[in-house]
Protein backbone atom coordinates (compact mmCIF):
# COMPACT_ATOMS: atom_id res chain seq x y z
CA UNK A 1 0.00 0.00 0.00
CA UNK A 2 1.34 3.56 -0.92
CA UNK A 3 1.43 5.97 1.53
CA UNK A 4 3.80 9.28 2.17
CA UNK A 5 4.92 10.67 5.20
CA UNK A 6 6.37 14.58 5.94
CA UNK A 7 9.14 15.48 7.62
CA UNK A 8 12.12 18.14 8.00
CA UNK A 9 14.33 18.29 4.44
CA UNK A 10 17.94 17.94 5.60
CA UNK A 11 19.48 16.84 2.27
CA UNK A 12 18.54 17.57 -0.77
CA UNK A 13 18.87 15.19 -3.64
CA UNK A 14 16.46 12.22 -4.42
CA UNK A 15 17.22 8.57 -3.39
CA UNK A 16 14.73 5.43 -4.81
CA UNK A 17 16.01 2.38 -3.00
CA UNK A 18 15.08 -0.87 -0.22
CA UNK A 19 14.42 0.49 3.20
CA UNK A 20 17.24 -1.16 6.11
CA UNK A 21 15.79 -0.50 9.15
CA UNK A 22 18.28 -0.18 12.48
CA UNK A 23 17.95 0.00 15.81
CA UNK A 24 18.95 1.93 18.80
CA UNK A 25 20.88 -0.96 20.90
CA UNK A 26 19.15 -0.88 24.25
CA UNK A 27 15.62 1.40 22.24
CA UNK A 28 14.23 -0.65 19.79
CA UNK A 29 15.45 -4.22 20.73
CA UNK A 30 13.64 -7.33 18.86
CA UNK A 31 11.19 -9.37 21.34
CA UNK A 32 10.37 -13.18 19.80
CA UNK A 33 9.33 -16.09 21.62
CA UNK A 34 11.64 -18.99 21.36
CA UNK A 35 10.71 -22.81 21.08
CA UNK A 36 11.61 -25.01 24.25
CA UNK A 37 14.34 -26.67 22.35
CA UNK A 38 15.72 -23.49 21.55
CA UNK A 39 16.14 -21.78 25.13
CA UNK A 40 19.70 -23.42 26.13
CA UNK A 41 20.95 -21.73 23.15
CA UNK A 42 20.32 -18.77 23.66
CA UNK A 43 21.40 -18.81 26.97
CA UNK A 44 24.32 -19.66 25.97
CA UNK A 45 24.39 -16.64 23.61
CA UNK A 46 23.91 -14.80 26.33
CA UNK A 47 26.73 -16.09 28.24
CA UNK A 48 28.71 -15.70 25.26
CA UNK A 49 27.77 -12.15 25.10
CA UNK A 50 28.85 -11.50 28.43
CA UNK A 51 32.57 -13.13 28.17
CA UNK A 52 32.65 -10.92 24.91
CA UNK A 53 32.27 -8.17 26.98
CA UNK A 54 34.39 -8.97 29.91
CA UNK A 55 37.29 -9.46 27.38
CA UNK A 56 36.40 -6.40 25.81
CA UNK A 57 36.77 -4.18 29.34
CA UNK A 58 39.87 -5.97 29.94
CA UNK A 59 41.56 -4.90 26.97
CA UNK A 60 40.39 -1.27 27.81
CA UNK A 61 41.84 -1.58 31.60
CA UNK A 62 45.50 -2.81 29.87
CA UNK A 63 45.59 0.31 27.02
CA UNK A 64 44.00 2.79 30.20
CA UNK A 65 47.02 1.32 32.15
CA UNK A 66 49.63 2.81 29.42
CA UNK A 67 51.07 5.82 30.69
CA UNK A 68 49.73 9.27 29.56
CA UNK A 69 45.74 7.69 29.97
CA UNK A 70 43.86 9.70 31.93
CA UNK A 71 42.81 7.28 35.30
CA UNK A 72 39.15 7.64 35.37
CA UNK A 73 39.58 5.55 32.08
CA UNK A 74 40.62 2.81 34.05
CA UNK A 75 38.01 3.91 37.40
CA UNK A 76 35.41 3.62 34.93
CA UNK A 77 36.66 -0.02 33.38
CA UNK A 78 36.69 -1.27 36.96
CA UNK A 79 32.86 0.03 37.85
CA UNK A 80 31.75 -1.49 34.47
CA UNK A 81 33.32 -4.59 35.11
CA UNK A 82 31.95 -4.79 39.07
CA UNK A 83 28.35 -3.83 37.29
CA UNK A 84 28.89 -6.60 34.56
CA UNK A 85 29.61 -9.21 36.92
CA UNK A 86 26.76 -8.55 39.22
CA UNK A 87 24.40 -11.62 39.52
CA UNK A 88 21.63 -8.99 38.18
CA UNK A 89 22.97 -8.49 35.13
CA UNK A 90 24.67 -11.60 35.05
CA UNK A 91 22.07 -14.01 35.79
CA UNK A 92 18.60 -12.83 36.48
CA UNK A 93 18.80 -12.31 32.33
CA UNK A 94 19.01 -16.30 32.03
CA UNK A 95 16.34 -17.01 34.35
CA UNK A 96 14.11 -14.81 32.37
CA UNK A 97 14.85 -16.86 28.76
CA UNK A 98 13.79 -19.82 30.46
CA UNK A 99 10.91 -18.49 32.61
CA UNK A 100 9.33 -16.50 29.36
CA UNK A 101 11.18 -18.11 26.25
CA UNK A 102 12.63 -14.66 24.89
CA UNK A 103 15.33 -14.07 23.26
CA UNK A 104 18.41 -12.80 25.27
CA UNK A 105 18.36 -9.24 24.28
CA UNK A 106 14.89 -8.42 25.30
CA UNK A 107 15.61 -10.78 28.32
CA UNK A 108 18.44 -7.96 28.90
CA UNK A 109 16.59 -4.96 28.36
CA UNK A 110 13.80 -5.79 30.97
CA UNK A 111 16.44 -6.42 33.53
CA UNK A 112 17.93 -3.55 32.65
CA UNK A 113 14.73 -1.54 33.17
CA UNK A 114 14.09 -3.05 36.43
CA UNK A 115 17.45 -1.89 38.06
CA UNK A 116 17.10 1.66 36.44
CA UNK A 117 13.96 2.05 38.03
CA UNK A 118 15.57 1.18 41.40
CA UNK A 119 18.40 3.64 40.73
CA UNK A 120 15.83 6.25 40.25
CA UNK A 121 14.61 5.91 43.77
CA UNK A 122 18.05 6.93 45.45
CA UNK A 123 18.37 10.18 47.10
CA UNK A 124 22.21 10.22 46.47
CA UNK A 125 23.53 11.76 43.50
CA UNK A 126 26.51 9.95 42.88
CA UNK A 127 24.57 6.49 43.43
CA UNK A 128 21.71 7.76 41.15
CA UNK A 129 24.30 8.18 38.58
CA UNK A 130 25.88 5.13 38.48
CA UNK A 131 22.42 4.53 36.31
CA UNK A 132 24.15 5.36 33.29
CA UNK A 133 26.46 2.91 33.50
CA UNK A 134 24.52 -0.11 33.63
CA UNK A 135 22.92 0.95 30.68
CA UNK A 136 26.28 1.29 29.29
CA UNK A 137 27.34 -1.84 29.94
CA UNK A 138 24.02 -3.46 28.96
CA UNK A 139 24.38 -1.58 25.51
CA UNK A 140 27.96 -3.04 25.55
CA UNK A 141 26.01 -6.60 25.94
CA UNK A 142 23.73 -6.18 23.24
CA UNK A 143 26.34 -4.78 20.80
CA UNK A 144 28.13 -8.52 21.15
CA UNK A 145 24.58 -9.95 21.20
CA UNK A 146 24.14 -8.48 18.05
CA UNK A 147 27.45 -9.34 16.69
CA UNK A 148 27.86 -6.00 15.80
CA UNK A 149 28.52 -2.27 17.02
CA UNK A 150 24.74 -1.42 15.75
CA UNK A 151 22.97 -3.32 12.15
CA UNK A 152 24.14 -0.71 9.86
CA UNK A 153 26.53 -3.45 8.06
CA UNK A 154 24.41 -4.64 5.53
CA UNK A 155 25.26 -3.78 1.81
CA UNK A 156 23.49 -3.27 -0.58
CA UNK A 157 23.70 -5.23 -4.02
CA UNK A 158 25.19 -3.89 -6.84
CA UNK A 159 22.54 -1.66 -8.45
CA UNK A 160 20.39 -1.59 -5.73
CA UNK A 161 20.62 1.54 -3.06
CA UNK A 162 19.93 0.95 0.69
CA UNK A 163 17.63 3.58 2.62
CA UNK A 164 18.25 3.99 6.54
CA UNK A 165 14.92 4.12 8.69
CA UNK A 166 15.83 4.70 12.31
CA UNK A 167 13.90 6.02 15.46
CA UNK A 168 16.90 8.47 15.62
CA UNK A 169 20.58 8.51 14.38
CA UNK A 170 23.33 10.26 16.29
CA UNK A 171 26.39 12.04 14.34
CA UNK A 172 28.53 8.78 15.26
CA UNK A 173 25.88 6.80 13.27
CA UNK A 174 25.81 8.86 10.77
CA UNK A 175 29.34 9.30 9.93
CA UNK A 176 29.29 5.22 9.76
CA UNK A 177 27.99 5.56 6.29
CA UNK A 178 30.65 7.25 4.52
CA UNK A 179 32.19 3.16 4.14
CA UNK A 180 28.66 1.90 3.58
CA UNK A 181 26.65 2.44 0.30
CA UNK A 182 23.71 4.28 1.75
CA UNK A 183 21.58 5.76 -0.76
CA UNK A 184 19.39 7.86 1.68
CA UNK A 185 18.30 7.95 5.06
CA UNK A 186 15.24 9.13 7.34
CA UNK A 187 14.47 9.71 10.82
CA UNK A 188 12.02 9.92 13.16
CA UNK A 189 13.84 12.45 15.40
CA UNK A 190 16.21 14.87 14.32
CA UNK A 191 16.27 18.76 13.67
CA UNK A 192 17.85 20.37 9.99
CA UNK A 193 20.76 21.66 11.63
CA UNK A 194 21.57 18.41 13.90
CA UNK A 195 24.83 17.03 13.53
CA UNK A 196 23.33 13.96 12.29
CA UNK A 197 21.70 16.16 9.11
CA UNK A 198 25.25 17.90 8.77
CA UNK A 199 26.77 14.49 8.37
CA UNK A 200 24.18 13.97 5.57
CA UNK A 201 24.88 16.67 3.92
CA UNK A 202 28.85 16.39 3.96
CA UNK A 203 27.92 12.64 2.49
CA UNK A 204 25.48 14.33 -0.25
CA UNK A 205 22.81 11.89 0.36
CA UNK A 206 19.65 12.42 0.74
CA UNK A 207 17.83 12.78 4.40
CA UNK A 208 14.50 13.44 5.47
CA UNK A 209 14.43 13.75 9.72
CA UNK A 210 11.49 14.29 12.11
CA UNK A 211 8.98 11.95 10.22
CA UNK A 212 7.33 10.69 13.45
CA UNK A 213 6.41 7.00 12.37
CA UNK A 214 8.56 6.21 9.67
CA UNK A 215 10.65 3.71 12.00
CA UNK A 216 7.09 1.70 13.34
CA UNK A 217 5.56 2.18 9.71
CA UNK A 218 8.13 1.23 7.25
CA UNK A 219 9.10 -2.49 6.87
CA UNK A 220 12.95 -4.07 6.23
CA UNK A 221 12.86 -4.06 2.24
CA UNK A 222 9.84 -1.77 1.81
CA UNK A 223 10.49 0.55 -2.25
CA UNK A 224 11.04 3.82 -0.59
CA UNK A 225 11.82 7.21 -2.07
CA UNK A 226 13.34 10.15 -0.08
CA UNK A 227 12.51 12.99 -1.59
CA UNK A 228 15.39 15.43 0.65
CA UNK A 229 14.51 18.89 -1.14
CA UNK A 230 10.66 18.65 -0.08
CA UNK A 231 11.09 16.29 2.73
CA UNK A 232 8.81 13.84 1.86
CA UNK A 233 8.95 9.59 2.14
CA UNK A 234 6.87 7.70 -0.20
CA UNK A 235 6.33 3.95 0.51
CA UNK A 236 5.92 1.77 -1.59
CA UNK A 237 5.17 4.01 -5.01
CA UNK A 238 3.60 2.86 -7.69
CA UNK A 239 4.68 2.81 -10.78
CA UNK A 240 3.90 6.04 -11.95
CA UNK A 241 4.91 7.86 -9.30
CA UNK A 242 8.26 5.74 -9.11
CA UNK A 243 8.92 7.29 -13.07
CA UNK A 244 8.25 10.64 -12.13
CA UNK A 245 11.11 10.52 -9.38
CA UNK A 246 13.30 8.74 -11.69
CA UNK A 247 13.12 11.31 -13.81
CA UNK A 248 13.45 14.19 -11.34
CA UNK A 249 16.70 12.47 -10.11
CA UNK A 250 18.28 12.36 -13.64
CA UNK A 251 17.51 15.70 -13.70
CA UNK A 252 19.27 16.65 -10.75
CA UNK A 253 21.89 14.53 -11.83
CA UNK A 254 22.62 16.45 -14.80
CA UNK A 255 22.20 20.10 -13.25
CA UNK A 256 25.04 18.46 -11.03
CA UNK A 257 27.37 17.67 -13.84
CA UNK A 258 26.92 20.88 -15.47
CA UNK A 259 27.93 22.77 -12.04
CA UNK A 260 31.31 20.72 -12.43
CA UNK A 261 32.49 23.19 -15.52
CA UNK A 262 32.91 25.52 -12.15
CA UNK A 263 35.68 23.67 -10.85
CA UNK A 264 38.59 25.63 -11.89
CA UNK A 265 36.68 29.09 -12.16
CA UNK A 266 37.83 31.91 -9.91
CA UNK A 267 35.13 32.75 -7.23
CA UNK A 268 35.16 36.58 -7.82
CA UNK A 269 31.75 38.59 -8.13
CA UNK A 270 30.93 40.68 -11.26
CA UNK A 271 32.34 43.74 -9.65
CA UNK A 272 35.70 41.71 -9.02
CA UNK A 273 35.31 41.18 -5.07
CA UNK A 274 37.12 37.83 -4.31
CA UNK A 275 35.43 35.65 -2.21
CA UNK A 276 36.76 32.23 -0.72
CA UNK A 277 35.25 29.21 -0.75
CA UNK A 278 36.68 26.62 1.90
CA UNK A 279 35.38 23.21 2.55
CA UNK A 280 34.36 21.41 5.94
CA UNK A 281 35.38 18.59 7.04
CA UNK A 282 34.74 15.75 9.19
CA UNK A 283 37.70 12.76 8.67
CA UNK A 284 40.70 13.21 6.32
CA UNK A 285 38.79 10.77 4.21
CA UNK A 286 36.86 13.73 3.05
CA UNK A 287 39.79 15.32 1.20
CA UNK A 288 38.94 13.25 -1.98
CA UNK A 289 35.69 15.36 -2.07
CA UNK A 290 37.55 18.73 -1.18
CA UNK A 291 40.09 17.73 -3.93
CA UNK A 292 37.10 17.17 -6.89
CA UNK A 293 35.78 20.52 -6.48
CA UNK A 294 39.15 22.67 -5.69
CA UNK A 295 38.13 24.16 -2.57
CA UNK A 296 40.07 27.29 -1.29
CA UNK A 297 40.99 25.45 1.72
CA UNK A 298 39.59 23.93 5.00
CA UNK A 299 37.45 26.65 7.20
CA UNK A 300 35.89 23.89 9.29
CA UNK A 301 37.79 20.62 10.06
CA UNK A 302 35.23 18.89 13.23
CA UNK A 303 38.18 16.91 14.86
CA UNK A 304 35.54 15.42 17.36
CA UNK A 305 34.36 13.21 14.65
CA UNK A 306 38.10 11.29 15.35
CA UNK A 307 36.94 10.17 18.74
CA UNK A 308 33.68 8.57 17.85
CA UNK A 309 33.21 5.31 16.96
CA UNK A 310 35.83 3.49 19.56
CA UNK A 311 36.14 2.78 22.96
CA UNK A 312 39.49 4.54 23.66
CA UNK A 313 40.66 7.89 22.81
CA UNK A 314 42.94 9.06 19.70
CA UNK A 315 46.73 9.02 20.88
CA UNK A 316 48.54 12.20 20.08
CA UNK A 317 49.94 10.23 17.33
CA UNK A 318 46.80 9.02 16.08
CA UNK A 319 45.40 12.88 15.91
CA UNK A 320 48.69 14.04 14.34
CA UNK A 321 48.75 11.71 11.85
CA UNK A 322 45.40 12.43 10.58
CA UNK A 323 46.04 16.95 10.86
CA UNK A 324 49.45 16.41 9.33
CA UNK A 325 47.20 14.03 5.74
CA UNK A 326 45.11 17.06 6.01
CA UNK A 327 47.66 19.74 5.80
CA UNK A 328 49.90 18.29 3.25
CA UNK A 329 46.95 17.55 1.05
CA UNK A 330 46.04 21.13 1.01
CA UNK A 331 49.55 21.71 0.28
CA UNK A 332 49.58 25.20 1.74
CA UNK A 333 46.46 26.23 1.41
CA UNK A 334 44.87 27.21 4.78
CA UNK A 335 43.60 24.15 7.41
CA UNK A 336 41.15 25.11 9.81
CA UNK A 337 41.44 22.81 12.66
CA UNK A 338 38.89 23.07 15.08
CA UNK A 339 39.84 21.79 18.97
CA UNK A 340 37.38 18.89 20.27
CA UNK A 341 33.78 20.42 20.16
CA UNK A 342 31.86 17.33 22.17
CA UNK A 343 28.72 17.34 23.62
CA UNK A 344 25.69 18.59 23.30
CA UNK A 345 24.61 15.89 20.27
CA UNK A 346 27.87 14.97 19.63
CA UNK A 347 28.40 12.35 21.91
CA UNK A 348 31.42 9.80 22.09
CA UNK A 349 32.05 6.66 24.21
CA UNK A 350 35.43 7.00 24.73
CA UNK A 351 35.20 9.86 26.90
CA UNK A 352 31.87 9.04 28.52
CA UNK A 353 34.01 7.72 31.48
CA UNK A 354 35.13 11.29 32.42
CA UNK A 355 31.96 12.61 31.64
CA UNK A 356 29.06 13.83 33.39
CA UNK A 357 25.39 13.26 32.29
CA UNK A 358 24.53 16.77 31.92
CA UNK A 359 20.85 18.11 32.78
CA UNK A 360 21.18 20.12 29.59
CA UNK A 361 23.81 19.16 27.30
CA UNK A 362 23.79 22.00 25.28
CA UNK A 363 23.98 24.73 27.54
CA UNK A 364 26.43 22.13 29.72
CA UNK A 365 30.21 21.34 29.30
CA UNK A 366 30.79 21.26 25.76
CA UNK A 367 33.28 22.19 23.25
CA UNK A 368 35.84 24.22 24.74
CA UNK A 369 34.26 24.39 28.43
CA UNK A 370 35.35 20.99 27.86
CA UNK A 371 38.71 20.64 26.66
CA UNK A 372 39.72 23.24 29.76
CA UNK A 373 38.36 20.64 32.18
CA UNK A 374 40.01 17.60 30.85
CA UNK A 375 43.45 19.54 30.20
CA UNK A 376 45.34 16.50 29.37
CA UNK A 377 42.91 15.65 25.97
CA UNK A 378 42.96 19.34 25.26
CA UNK A 379 47.24 19.54 25.54
CA UNK A 380 47.05 16.36 23.07
CA UNK A 381 45.28 17.92 20.61
CA UNK A 382 47.24 21.00 20.55
CA UNK A 383 50.42 19.15 20.30
CA UNK A 384 48.94 16.77 17.47
CA UNK A 385 48.13 20.35 15.69
CA UNK A 386 51.13 22.22 16.71
CA UNK A 387 53.26 19.14 14.98
CA UNK A 388 51.22 19.01 12.30
CA UNK A 389 51.65 22.85 11.19
CA UNK A 390 55.12 21.68 9.74
CA UNK A 391 53.68 20.34 7.04
CA UNK A 392 50.88 22.70 5.85
CA UNK A 393 49.06 26.27 6.53
CA UNK A 394 47.56 24.94 10.06
CA UNK A 395 45.13 27.40 11.83
CA UNK A 396 43.85 26.66 15.22
CA UNK A 397 40.21 27.23 15.71
CA UNK A 398 38.41 27.21 19.17
CA UNK A 399 34.64 26.81 19.19
CA UNK A 400 31.97 28.00 22.14
CA UNK A 401 34.10 30.99 23.47
CA UNK A 402 32.13 33.16 25.34
CA UNK A 403 34.38 34.42 28.09
CA UNK A 404 37.30 36.47 28.08
CA UNK A 405 39.57 34.07 30.14
CA UNK A 406 38.80 30.80 28.38
CA UNK A 407 40.36 32.58 25.36
CA UNK A 408 43.17 33.16 27.98
CA UNK A 409 43.43 29.59 29.21
CA UNK A 410 43.50 28.43 25.57
CA UNK A 411 46.45 30.83 24.73
CA UNK A 412 48.06 29.56 27.90
CA UNK A 413 47.44 25.87 27.14
CA UNK A 414 48.84 26.59 23.31
CA UNK A 415 51.86 28.27 25.03
CA UNK A 416 52.43 25.31 27.21
CA UNK A 417 52.13 22.79 24.16
CA UNK A 418 54.74 24.73 22.42
CA UNK A 419 56.77 24.87 25.38
CA UNK A 420 56.84 21.47 25.87
CA UNK A 421 57.65 20.32 21.59
CA UNK A 422 60.45 23.01 21.72
CA UNK A 423 61.67 21.32 25.04
CA UNK A 424 61.44 18.31 22.83
CA UNK A 425 63.18 19.51 19.49
CA UNK A 426 59.96 18.96 17.59
CA UNK A 427 59.54 21.34 15.17
CA UNK A 428 55.94 23.35 14.56
CA UNK A 429 55.16 26.96 12.84
CA UNK A 430 55.72 29.33 15.49
CA UNK A 431 53.52 31.83 14.21
CA UNK A 432 50.28 29.30 14.18
CA UNK A 433 46.65 31.70 13.61
CA UNK A 434 44.49 30.90 16.31
CA UNK A 435 40.86 31.86 15.89
CA UNK A 436 37.77 31.92 17.85
CA UNK A 437 34.37 30.75 16.94
CA UNK A 438 31.50 32.89 17.11
CA UNK A 439 28.35 31.21 17.61
CA UNK A 440 27.10 32.16 21.56
CA UNK A 441 25.62 35.35 21.27
CA UNK A 442 27.41 37.18 24.05
CA UNK A 443 30.67 36.71 21.86
CA UNK A 444 29.36 38.48 18.80
CA UNK A 445 27.53 41.70 21.22
CA UNK A 446 30.65 42.02 23.00
CA UNK A 447 33.43 41.08 19.95
CA UNK A 448 36.31 43.61 20.58
CA UNK A 449 38.50 41.37 23.11
CA UNK A 450 38.12 38.45 20.73
CA UNK A 451 39.41 40.66 18.22
CA UNK A 452 42.17 41.85 20.80
CA UNK A 453 42.92 38.26 21.30
CA UNK A 454 42.67 36.10 18.38
CA UNK A 455 43.85 36.02 14.45
CA UNK A 456 40.80 35.21 12.84
CA UNK A 457 36.78 34.68 13.54
CA UNK A 458 34.68 31.83 12.36
CA UNK A 459 30.72 32.37 12.42
CA UNK A 460 28.92 29.19 13.36
CA UNK A 461 25.11 30.11 12.30
CA UNK A 462 24.02 26.28 13.47
CA UNK A 463 24.55 27.24 17.38
CA UNK A 464 24.30 31.41 16.94
CA UNK A 465 20.90 30.58 15.58
CA UNK A 466 20.08 27.97 18.41
CA UNK A 467 21.45 29.90 21.33
CA UNK A 468 19.51 33.42 19.95
CA UNK A 469 16.51 31.78 19.46
CA UNK A 470 16.50 29.40 22.27
CA UNK A 471 15.51 26.53 19.74
CA UNK A 472 17.44 23.21 20.04
CA UNK A 473 18.76 22.28 16.86
CA UNK A 474 18.20 18.62 17.58
CA UNK A 475 14.67 18.81 18.44
CA UNK A 476 11.94 18.77 15.86
CA UNK A 477 9.40 19.53 17.82
CA UNK A 478 10.48 23.05 17.31
CA UNK A 479 12.02 22.98 14.42
CA UNK A 480 10.13 25.28 12.64
CA UNK A 481 11.13 27.99 15.31
CA UNK A 482 14.42 27.57 13.85
CA UNK A 483 15.10 30.86 11.44
CA UNK A 484 17.99 31.96 10.05
CA UNK A 485 16.54 34.88 8.98
CA UNK A 486 15.01 35.61 11.97
CA UNK A 487 15.89 39.80 12.18
CA UNK A 488 17.42 38.88 15.71
CA UNK A 489 20.29 36.68 13.67
CA UNK A 490 20.47 38.76 11.02
CA UNK A 491 21.73 42.04 13.14
CA UNK A 492 23.64 39.54 15.26
CA UNK A 493 25.40 38.59 11.59
CA UNK A 494 25.85 41.88 9.67
CA UNK A 495 26.72 43.18 13.49
CA UNK A 496 29.90 40.44 13.74
CA UNK A 497 31.06 40.61 10.09
CA UNK A 498 31.48 44.55 9.99
CA UNK A 499 33.20 45.10 13.20
CA UNK A 500 35.53 42.23 12.12
CA UNK A 501 35.65 43.80 8.91
CA UNK A 502 36.65 47.37 9.95
CA UNK A 503 39.34 45.89 12.74
CA UNK A 504 40.83 43.70 9.48
CA UNK A 505 40.45 40.35 11.32
CA UNK A 506 39.03 37.78 8.94
CA UNK A 507 36.18 36.69 9.78
CA UNK A 508 34.39 33.76 7.75
CA UNK A 509 30.99 31.78 8.25
CA UNK A 510 31.22 28.25 8.81
CA UNK A 511 27.65 26.88 9.60
CA UNK A 512 25.17 25.90 7.14
CA UNK A 513 24.13 28.99 6.27
CA UNK A 514 27.15 29.36 4.08
CA UNK A 515 26.47 26.41 2.43
CA UNK A 516 23.04 27.62 1.52
CA UNK A 517 22.68 29.23 -1.65
CA UNK A 518 19.94 31.04 -0.52
CA UNK A 519 22.09 32.75 1.63
CA UNK A 520 24.82 33.73 -0.91
CA UNK A 521 23.90 36.80 -1.93
CA UNK A 522 22.95 37.78 1.64
CA UNK A 523 26.15 37.29 3.46
CA UNK A 524 28.17 39.09 0.64
CA UNK A 525 25.98 42.03 0.74
CA UNK A 526 26.64 42.26 4.65
CA UNK A 527 30.35 41.94 3.30
CA UNK A 528 31.06 38.07 4.07
CA UNK A 529 34.30 37.11 1.92
CA UNK A 530 35.14 33.67 3.17
CA UNK A 531 32.28 30.90 3.37
CA UNK A 532 33.42 27.33 4.63
CA UNK A 533 30.26 24.43 3.64
CA UNK A 534 30.42 21.11 2.57
CA UNK A 535 32.50 20.11 -0.58
CA UNK A 536 29.42 19.20 -2.05
CA UNK A 537 28.05 22.80 -1.86
CA UNK A 538 30.76 24.78 -2.87
CA UNK A 539 29.79 24.38 -7.40
CA UNK A 540 26.95 25.63 -6.50
CA UNK A 541 27.29 28.35 -4.08
CA UNK A 542 30.21 29.53 -6.72
CA UNK A 543 27.70 29.45 -9.29
CA UNK A 544 25.48 32.47 -6.90
CA UNK A 545 29.38 34.30 -6.20
CA UNK A 546 30.30 34.48 -9.76
CA UNK A 547 26.80 36.29 -10.83
CA UNK A 548 26.72 38.66 -7.48
CA UNK A 549 27.29 42.58 -7.86
CA UNK A 550 28.84 42.96 -4.02
CA UNK A 551 28.53 46.69 -4.18
CA UNK A 552 25.10 46.62 -5.53
CA UNK A 553 24.09 43.96 -3.18
CA UNK A 554 25.92 45.80 -0.15
CA UNK A 555 22.91 48.57 -0.68
CA UNK A 556 20.03 46.38 -0.72
CA UNK A 557 21.27 44.08 2.12
CA UNK A 558 21.67 47.55 4.53
CA UNK A 559 17.93 48.16 3.50
CA UNK A 560 16.69 44.51 4.33
CA UNK A 561 18.81 44.76 7.51
CA UNK A 562 16.58 47.28 8.39
CA UNK A 563 12.99 45.33 8.30
CA UNK A 564 11.79 43.81 11.49
CA UNK A 565 8.68 42.22 9.59
CA UNK A 566 9.73 37.92 8.90
CA UNK A 567 7.52 37.41 6.04
CA UNK A 568 9.30 40.88 4.41
CA UNK A 569 12.47 40.03 5.39
CA UNK A 570 12.27 36.82 3.38
CA UNK A 571 10.29 37.84 0.54
CA UNK A 572 13.63 40.81 -0.15
CA UNK A 573 15.87 37.85 0.88
CA UNK A 574 14.31 35.70 -2.18
CA UNK A 575 14.17 38.76 -4.56
CA UNK A 576 17.98 39.47 -3.93
C1 LIG B 1 28.09 26.01 13.98
O1 LIG B 1 27.67 25.95 15.13
O2 LIG B 1 27.58 26.72 13.09
C2 LIG B 1 29.25 25.19 13.58
C3 LIG B 1 29.84 25.34 12.41
O3 LIG B 1 29.68 24.22 14.43
P1 LIG B 1 28.90 22.86 14.69
O4 LIG B 1 27.82 22.74 13.66
O5 LIG B 1 29.90 21.75 14.60
O6 LIG B 1 28.36 23.03 16.07
MG1 LIG C 1 28.84 25.03 16.67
Amino acid sequence: MTFALHGLAVSSGIAIGRAHLVSHATLEVAHYQLRERDVPREVERFEHAVEAVKAELNALRKDSAAPGSPSEISAFVDIHALILEDPQLAEVPKDLIRERRCNAEWALVQQMEMLTAQFDEIDDTYLRERKHDVVQVVERVIKALMGKQRRLTRRAGADEHLIVVAHDLSPADTIQFKNLKIGGFVTDLGGATSHTAIVARSLAIPAVVGLHHARPLVQEDDLLIVDGARGVLIVDPDERVLQEYRLRKSELELERSKLKRLKSARAVTLDGVDVSLQANIELPQDMVQVKEVEAAGIGLFRTEYLFMNRDTLPSEDEQFEAYRTVAKAMAGKPVTIRTLDIGADKDAQALRGTERQAPNPALGLRAIRYCLAEPQIFLAQLRAMLRASQYGRVRILVPMLAHVNEIEQTLMMLWLAKEQLRTEKVKFDENVEVGGMIEIPAAALALTPFLKRLHFLSIGTNDLIQYTLAIDRTDEAVAHLYDPLHPAVLKLLAQTIQTANRAETPVAVCGEMAGDPLMTRLLIGMGLRQFSMHPSQILEVKHHVVMADAEQLALKVGRILRLEEPAKIREQVERL
